[in-house]
Formats: structure tokens, sequence, C-alpha cells
């Protein structure tokens, strides 16, 4: 018996190190939410990106033939501008951003980027243009430089720091155990969504792409960090070409233009301002919200009070 339990803890070991490896691939293959059934093009050439204007032009899509998520769906982001689409929960927001980075190929219709269909180009030079922030970051299991610099792996390190500080997590950073170097991801140290938010920011500081995709994310951050989170994502989208994925609306008061999606149609379209006067879906969500963050602040008032 003694004999078997050395071996068999020894498999247990290497048992547990491949799940380990597999869970890691897994969140890599999350992380860049891969998509094995689309292919480049025999004849694919390289995304030319001047300036990264985006066009969707009656963009169908669904993922399953029996529920069409996107019927038909044209807009702009002019380059170096911003596009704010909002809209219930499933509602197809964060398709429009797997469509544009190109996770899946639309149905009807096209999608191009300075006139060029992303069909028609590499995956590899698509993805080069383009900084993602997705919703729920997946991070690493090694170094929060390590993560940061994974945006540009020749970045030196006061490059890196430098991410850190315009993406407003930098002060954090310097105040864990081990700074830069402290391990994070599942085997390391837990950061909260919108630690990993800001690492994923920091990330495409980095990478400096022409286009950004900011998919906000949705879990409740306090006051403070949603301001800092803000600031971060002010920084890295002047003037670049942004389309952001907005669940708080005061996120997307300047944007240059508001997208309100729902049932897989543009319900409404304008500024901030115009769709308030307009007095339709973008107004009631805007006054639900706002009488939600009043009802926080009357909360937390009553409970400093007791
Ligand atoms: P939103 O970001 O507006 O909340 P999504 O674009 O993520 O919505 O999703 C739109 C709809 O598509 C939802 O009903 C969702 O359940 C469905 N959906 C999203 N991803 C997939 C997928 N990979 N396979 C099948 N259905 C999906
Ligand atoms: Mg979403």
């Amino acid at each position: 018996l003694m004999q078997l339990s050395v071996p068999l803890n020894f498999i247990g070991f290497v048992y547990r190190e491949i799940r380990q490896g597999l869970t890691d691939i897994e969140q890599m293959f999350d992380l860049l939410e891969v998509e094995p059934e689309v292919v480049d093009r025999p004849d694919a050439g390289e995304l030319a990106v001047g300036r990264g204007a985006i066009a969707f032009r009656d963009v169908h899509f669904s993922y399953d033939p029996a529920r069409p998520i996107l019927k038909g769906i044209s807009f702009d982001v002019p380059a170096g501008r911003t596009v704010a689409i909002v809209g219930p929960s499933g509602a197809g927001k964060s398709t429009i951003s797997r469509l544009l980075y190109r996770f899946y190929d639309v149905q009807e219709g096209a999608i191009t980027i300075d006139g060029q269909d992303v069909r028609a180009v590499t995956q590899k030079s698509l993805r080069d243009a383009i900084g993602m922030v997705p919703q729920d970051t997946v991070l690493f299991n090694d170094t929060v430089a390590y993560n940061i610099r994974y945006g540009r792996p020749s970045a030196t390190e006061e490059e890196v720091f430098a991410a850190a500080e315009i993406a407003q997590i930098g002060h954090f950073i310097r105040a864990l155990p081990e700074g830069f170097d402290t391990r994070v991801g599942e085997r390391g140290l837990k950061l909260s969504g919108g630690e990993k938010q800001r690492v994923a920011i920091a990330r495409t500081v980095l990478k400096a792409p022409p286009i950004l995709i900011l998919d906000e994310a949705t879990s409740a951050l306090d006051t403070t960090t949603e301001h800092e989170i803000q600031a971060a994502l002010d920084t890295v989208s002047k003037n670049r070409t942004t389309l952001v994925i907005a669940h708080r609306l005061s996120t997307v008061i300047n944007a240059d233009e508001i997208i309100v999606l729902r049932d897989g149609l543009i319900a409404e379209r304008g500024t901030h301002a115009s769709l308030l006067a307009a007095d339709g879906l973008y107004a009631s969500m805007w006054n639900r919200q706002r009488e939600a963050v009043q009802a926080e602040e009357q909360l937390r008032k009553v409970r400093e009070s007791d």
C-alpha cells in the first residue's frame, strides 16, 4: 500500500497540474473568445487601417437560426468618435462587439473598417487594430506586470507603469505586497471586477490601437471606482474610434451618438440631450437609473444617521 500511494499521489499531482494547465488554456480561450469556425479567406489581405472608421450596414446575425439576435443594424462610428450602444440586457449589445472583432461572421449585411469588409482581411491584422476591454476580464495566473504587458510584450517596465497610471490602477498596484510582481488570477490575488477591468484598460493603453471596444462591467461598482474607471476610459478613448457598450447611462452622456438597441433593432438614436427630449425608451431608462441612484443615496444617508 505504501508503495502504491507514492505514485498515486504523484499521479494526483500531475493530474492537478494538467487540470490547472487546462484551466489556463480555457481561460485564454475565454479571454480571446476564440471561435474556430471563423477562418481567414485564402486571399485575405492585411487590414490597411487609417483612422479606423467603422460602418455596420444592415447587419443580421443569429447564434441559432431559430432565434435572430440582430435584425438589420446600420450605424457608423466616424474616425476618432465615440458611439455608445445601450439597451436592455440580452438586446444584442455584446454581440455587436463580437462581430466587429470577428468572433463570428454576419449572416447578412457587412461590417467595414476604413471601407474594408472585416471578412476580407486577416483576423490577425483586424485584431491588431482593435483594443477590446471585455465585460468580464479574465486574468492570466501570472504577475500584474505580465497581465498588463500582454497588450504589447515589447513594452518596457516604465511603459507598463505609465499604462497602469493612465488606467487609474497604479496606486492600487503599488500598495500590493509585491507591487507589480504580485501574482494575480485564480491561483494568486483575486482582484475585484473594477480592478480587473482597469488592468484590462492598462493592457489596452499599452497596445494603443486605433479602434477601441469597451464593454462596461455590469457588476455594481462603488462611485469612486466608477469615477476612476470613467476617467481611465476617457483618457484612452480620446482621439480613438470608440464603440462603448454602456450599462450605466451616466457614462454615455458625452458620446457623439447613442444607439438604443431593443429586440435586435435600433429603437432610437441621437445624443443624450436629443434622446431625453424625445422622451422615449432612453429617457425612461435614464429616469429609472437616476431613481435607483437616488434611492441608493437615500439609503446610505439613513444608514449613516443610525
Ligand atoms: P447584451 O450584451 O445586450 O446583454 P448579448 O449580445 O450578449 O446581449 O446577447 C444577445 C442574445 O444572444 C442573448 O439572448 C444571449 O442569450 C444570446 N447569446 C449570446 N451569446 C450566445 C452564444 N454564444 N450562443 C447562443 N446564444 C447567445
Ligand atoms: Mg453584454
